[in-house]
């Protein structure tokens, strides 16, 4: 199998317990492919895994989807690294979302998307416009994050891709996420786990998705509790 699963409030939450076993289950078992698919940008989850604790994943999708990194090498895989180059509109977009009321820039090194902070003051509708007129997407995550990404370019879509490259099927794969931005790899389909303390949105667009548990145990724990609900899974604890 493998586990596409986000990072913060997801595969770095959980009780130690639930950590120590997923970590050493992950470790172990060379069956279980392991991708992660966070927000964070490619340098913090490097210094992520400085720490020899947490197993350390095949490829990493980072920026939301914006960038797909192969471990080992720290190449980029091709060709879905450059088609989604190919699609963000260039830096002009930092320089146009300026024009926004409340909006705060994110300091971190970022390719092909650009993250900020809102809040309730923030005038979201202005930044759909200017995104929209960018041919972008604007993404709303964890009541706040707010990121632009070229359009059509998210989490589910690149884990897609990759799949695709790697000529891997969707069936042996589990998703694992806890904010919006992890929505799109239920959307498209993939069998997945809505790890508990999840933001109350996602659990609400979530409701009812066949495809989909949502959990009672937090990050790790959920991860867990997923492999034991779906059939095709349960053999791999
Ligand atoms: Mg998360």
């Amino acid at each position: 199998m493998l586990l596409a699963t986000d990072l913060d409030g997801t595969f770095l939450a959980g009780s130690a317990a639930d950590k120590e076993q997923l970590y050493e289950l992950v470790r172990i078992r060379e069956d279980i492919q392991l991708v992660f698919v966070t927000g964070r940008g490619i340098r913090s989850v490097l210094a992520l895994l400085e720490d020899p604790y947490l197993p350390r994943p095949e490829y990493i999708i980072c920026d939301v989807g914006a960038t797909v990194t192969h471990l080992a090498s720290l190449i980029s895989v091709e060709p879905v690294q450059s088609d989604i180059a190919r699609l963000w509109p260039g830096d002009h977009v930092r320089e146009q979302l300026k024009a926004v009321k409340g909006l705060l820039h994110q300091d971190a090194h970022q390719q092909y998307r650009c993250s900020y902070y809102y809040d309730d003051a923030t005038d979201i509708d202005t930044a759909r416009e200017i995104a929209e007129s960018l041919h972008c997407d604007l993404v709303l995550s964890a009541g706040k994050y707010l990121d632009i990404l070229p359009r059509g370019v998210n989490k589910g879509n690149t884990l897609q891709q990759l799949l695709g490259v790697l000529s891997l099927p969707h069936h042996e794969v589990l998703v694992a996420g806890d904010t919006m931005n992890d929505y799109t790899m239920y959307e498209i389909g993939f069998k997945g786990v809505v790890v508990g303390g999840a933001e109350p949105e996602l659990l609400a667009r979530t409701v009812g998705m066949r495809n989909v548990l949502q959990a009672g145990r937090i990050g790790t724990g959920g991860i867990l509790e997923a492999m034991a609900w779906f059939p095709e899974f349960g053999r791999y604890l």
